[in-house]
């Protein structure tokens, strides 16, 4: 598909880093996986980097104070997801430098791949293009998996954003330097970097730093959506198909996107965890569109503010980018750990027709790029009808929003399969915990 591009807006500007904040927000639940174990007190002064809430297990990261100041609440707070979660409010200390403790840098290629993994984990690093999955748990492949290729994600496909594109071209000694640390962790040879040809100056920039004792290449992509999901850029890439219900490493290959790659690398140049990050704040709602880097944890109207604050008919402001981001209903979410970008968008580019039947014109099947039917999908997840989904290959769904951006009857298709899927992770998880208490029943029996 080829939605409008719309990135002029930010393209070119250069990342700023944002003024601290008065305070900032740090939900335990900002990843894939099980939610951080806190370990902070209310009271406590912390500095920035210090620990908060601890990994609870393989699938999960700590979070760090993104700021130095004083914890002023641990309790619910709203979540970029819609829901509430649990979190630790600091108060930012206004008079403090903001420096970091002072920290041991240790070389990676003195590390084995397990403390590669484990620095990783430890720094809290998840995806960083809108996933939130772990990032460890990528480089530590099951042992049977043949990975041979490292594939880098700088497609950067959804319209409105161009985090990875600035942090291509400002940034590019970064990217390759965490390429390095990937390839030495998954005991690669072989890194390809995709990026939409879209964004020459990026193309530019990591060429020119391309080094020349390591088989690391850029190709550029055609400009087309989702070219920047999984499954679609393997193909793009490699020719390889990832089959149905199968895995990247299925196919030898592990992708990740730059700006995680990125934040591996500047791990292993400061010592300093993932306390930041770069996000586009964009749409015609917003007076002075930006690409900012800003500490984990600021709340939406502290970034707002940061870039003008908003126009007077704005009408809808996205988490994400418009095809597959949600919208939010509080400006005091905080922008977590896998928020790309916040859109802002006015009422003649919103999308607000009221949602009409079905007429059966065939359009999503066309669209999907992993060939399932929206349609049929769609009328099962209105009914509740979740485990025949499931049958209908919904977990190949990848939430791409294209069925939905084609729908001539405005049906939120992709947010329905959003619900569908998590309505069956609860379904699963009940069904789990009922079997485990009937297993006790029969043992005290
Ligand atoms: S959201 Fe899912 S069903 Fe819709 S087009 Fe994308 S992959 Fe296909
Ligand atoms: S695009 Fe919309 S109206 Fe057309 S078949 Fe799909 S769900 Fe129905």
């Amino acid at each position: 598909m080829h939605p409008p591009e719309l990135k002029q807006l930010t393209a070119t500007q250069k990342i700023r880093r944002m003024p601290f904040p008065s305070e900032v927000v740090l939900p335990l639940r900002q990843h894939a996986g099980k939610p951080a174990r806190l370990l902070a007190s209310r009271g406590d002064h912390v500095e920035r980097g210090d620990l908060l809430a601890a990994a609870d297990g393989f699938m999960s990261v700590p979070i760090h104070a993104s700021a130095s100041g004083r914890i002023a609440e641990l309790g619910w707070w709203p979540h970029p997801d819609g829901s509430m979660a649990e979190a630790v409010r600091i108060t930012v200390d206004r008079f403090s430098a903001q420096l970091p403790r002072p920290r041991m840098v240790p070389h990676w290629e003195g590390l084995s791949k397990e403390q590669v993994v484990n620095a990783v984990q430890q720094a809290g690093i998840v995806g960083l293009g809108g996933a939130a999955f772990p990032a460890h748990v990528k480089l530590l492949p099951p042992k049977d998996a043949k990975i041979e290729l490292l594939l880098l994600n700088g497609a950067e496909c959804e319209p409105y954003l161009t985090t990875d594109h600035r942090l291509m071209a400002e940034q590019p000694e970064r990217v390759i330097y965490g390429a390095r640390i990937m390839m030495h962790a998954l005991g690669v040879t072989r890194c390809v970097i995709g990026i939409e040809r879209n964004k020459p100056d990026a193309i530019e920039a990591i060429r020119g730093a391309l080094p020349s004792d390591a088989d690391i290449t850029v190709q550029p992509l055609t400009v087309k959506y989702p070219q920047g999901a999984e499954k679609m850029l393997i193909k793009a890439l490699t020719g390889r198909e990832v089959p149905s219900g199968k895995l990247p490493l299925n196919v030898g290959v592990i992708v990740q996107n730059v700006g995680t790659v990125a934040t591996i690398g500047e791990v292993f140049e400061t010592g300093l965890p993932l306390v930041e990050r770069v996000v586009t704040i964009t749409g015609p709602g917003v007076r002075k569109p930006s690409n900012l880097l800003m500490p984990i944890g600021t709340r939406l109207r502290d970034a707002l503010d940061a870039c003008g604050g908003l126009t007077a008919d704005v009408s809808e402001i996205i988490f994400g980018g418009p095809m597959m981001g949600g919208a939010v209903s509080d400006l005091d979410t905080p922008i977590i750990k896998g928020i790309t970008g916040v859109v802002a968008l006015t009422p003649d580019v919103a999308r607000t027709e009221p949602t009409l039947p079905c007429i059966r014109c065939g359009r999503c099947l066309d669209s999907c790029p992993v060939f399932l039917n929206p349609s049929q999908l769609g009328l099962l997840a209105q009914a509740g009808r979740y485990e025949e989904m499931e049958a209908l290959h919904l977990a190949d769904c990848m939430l791409c929003g294209s069925c939905s951006y084609v729908c001539p009857s405005n049906i939120p298709l992709s947010q329905m399969f959003a619900l569908g899927k998590a309505g069956l992770r609860k379904q699963k998880v009940k069904a789990a915990a009922e079997a485990a208490a009937a297993v006790l029943k029969v043992g005290a029996a």
